[in-house]
């Protein structure tokens, strides 16, 4: 049994398997994030979770080059990124590979792949973005 919890459970074990899932309304087709149980646009409850390829492009970036709490696991600097998934619209959190540090550029292309990043004593799956 997975041991991840609440309304959005699917999407980290999607993540632990290596695929992207997110909800979709079955009844009028919306997109939702976050994950709820029941559609913000019919009131439907009936949400499936689809797997997407993991394309997006860039929405916002930040570049962090001071460390803060939880963030002992990373590198510095990391660029932090909020990607748009292609096809939903969904705007996900999470990093960029970035080793030449090249500011992103807004609706910029990116492919993701699943990485990993330890917060604190826990180690979660994260969706690393890379530019094509
Ligand atoms: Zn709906």
């Amino acid at each position: 049994m997975s041991h991840y919890r609440g309304e959005d459970a699917p999407y980290w074990q999607g993540l632990a398997e290596g695929r992207l899932l997110l909800p979709r309304c079955a009844s009028c087709g919306r997109w939702t994030w976050p994950a709820a149980h029941r559609c913000g646009q019919c009131g439907a409850t009936d949400m499936r979770w689809e797997e997407l390829p993991m394309r997006a492009s860039v929405f916002a970036w930040t570049r962090t080059w001071h460390r803060f709490g939880l963030t002992e696991g990373l590198e510095l600097p990391f660029t932090s990124i909020v990607a748009e998934i292609d096809g939903c619209g969904i705007r996900l959190y999470g990093r960029l590979t970035d080793p030449d540090r090249i500011d992103p550029k807004i609706g910029e292309p990116l492919t993701g792949a699943i990485g990993a990043t330890r917060v604190g004593d826990e180690t979660i799956p994260t969706i690393l973005w890379s530019r094509l």
